[in-house]
């Protein structure tokens, strides 16, 4: 049950893998004067900054590593805070808590995203940034997000993991905060079987990302570096056959994300004349990747109800998507006196509580989003959700 990326491997994926193990060189390094080095880490990287129209990116081996390696050039420090919404992968939290620095939740809006109106009161002497999730392939209200983060001079980190391919009125993702943080995961939009990027504008916080990633060493080159190490790294570095993958999945993320708006748009224009709900807002409507059609009942009974008899469950009950799920989280804000139990975050409860995730991309029954269409899917079998749905609204 994996995201459109994977739906969609092919002989490219194959060939470019196949290319790597005959090259020999399955490690981001290799020798700069042998023509059969590929260096496709190397060219992912470029390839994706040239995507995003970001002036860097960094590969790494995952999202979560993305984000520790993005909090950290940022230069957050134990103890200083970062807002965070109460709707998000386990893993914006986790990479925060790792690093000591704490999580303050705030609630989300009917976009499933971080409520701009709920920021500014959970802003304290020690925050220092916000991270906007961009949920469920569906981009934040950046416009406000950005103007809370200049008035209070705060950072801005978006956790982009689930919006590969998304933009925000003409700018990519990841390129409208001071990083972002992308996942190659396979419940992601494009799929490497895991691996992650970061983008940047910022040639500082680009080479510190880049040290963070590998033992303390400095970008831009295809070669091992030897000394010169300037930063207390670790190792989030990729591999070549990781890279040949991701390079594949990039080629063809605009058609995948072409595709799932139109069938999104399909399977929209069919449910639409159901009562008893309402689409979740897209702050950019040609701008979010359409992995999830998210529809928003006007009660709980009714949410649930329909989700049953579909087999699929509310959001609320998403597992490790959903701040009152995560008991280790839970147990660690306890610790450093944040609210943290059901009911804390009440207009979150409330959203969640009454929405569900229809697939159209990414296929997850732990998102939620075990019912629907997916990438392939037919127009007859689009048809065919869309009787279900609405018979299930009756
Ligand atoms: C998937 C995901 C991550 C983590 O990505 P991994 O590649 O699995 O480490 C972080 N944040 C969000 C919102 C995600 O959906």
């Amino acid at each position: 049950m994996p995201g459109p990326g994977a739906y969609w491997f092919g002989k490219e994926e194959r060939e470019a893998v196949m290319e790597v193990m005959q090259s020999g060189y399955l490690f981001r390094y290799g020798s700069e004067n042998d023509p059969k080095f590929l260096h496709k880490v190397y060219t992912l990287e470029k390839e994706f900054a040239n995507y995003c129209g970001a002036n860097f990116a960094l590969a790494t081996s995952s999202g979560t590593s993305s984000l520790l390696a993005s909090l950290v050039a940022l230069g957050l420090k134990a103890g200083d805070e970062i807002i965070v919404p109460a709707y998000t992968f386990v893993a914006s939290y986790s990479s925060v808590i790792f690093l000591g620095i704490v999580p303050v939740l705030a609630e989300i809006d009917e976009s499933l995203t971080l409520d701009p109106d709920d920021i500014e009161k959970r802003i304290t002497s020690r925050t220092k940034a916000i991270m906007p999730v961009h949920m469920l392939g569906n981009p934040c209200n950046m416009d406000r997000i950005m103007a809370v983060a200049k008035k209070h001079n705060l950072l801005v980190l978006e956790d982009c993991c689930q919006a590969a391919g998304a933009s925000y009125y003409g700018e990519k993702v990841g390129t409208i905060g001071n990083m972002g943080a992308f996942s190659l995961n396979m419940f992601k939009t494009i799929n490497s079987g895991d691996g992650g990027l970061v983008v940047t504008n910022d040639k500082a916080l680009y080479a510190t990302a880049f040290a963070i990633h590998d033992q303390g060493h400095s970008p831009s080159r295809l070669g091992v570096e030897v000394g010169a190490r300037s930063v207390l790294g670790l190792n989030f570095r990729m591999n070549e056959l990781t890279a040949a993958v991701g390079l594949a999945q990039l080629g063809k993320l605009d058609k995948i994300v072409a595709t799932l708006r139109e069938k999104r748009n399909q399977l929209k224009s069919l449910i639409s004349k159901a009562e008893g709900f309402k689409f979740r807002t897209l702050n950019d409507p040609e701008g979010d990747c359409a992995t999830l059609c998210t529809v928003i009942f006007d009660t709980k009974e009714k949410a649930a109800k329909v989700s049953n008899a579909l087999g699929s469950k509310t959001i609320d009950q998403s597992g490790w998507h959903v701040y009152a799920n995560m008991e280790h989280i839970l147990n660690y804000l306890k610790q450093v006196g944040q609210p943290h139990t059901k009911g804390s975050y009440p207009k979150t409860d409330d959203i969640l509580s009454r929405a569900m995730n229809i697939s159209v991309g990414v296929v997850d029954g732990g998102l939620g989003a075990g019912w629907g269409i997916n990438i392939n899917s037919t127009d007859v079998e689009i048809e065919t959700a869309a009787k279900q749905f609405l018979a299930a609204c009756q």
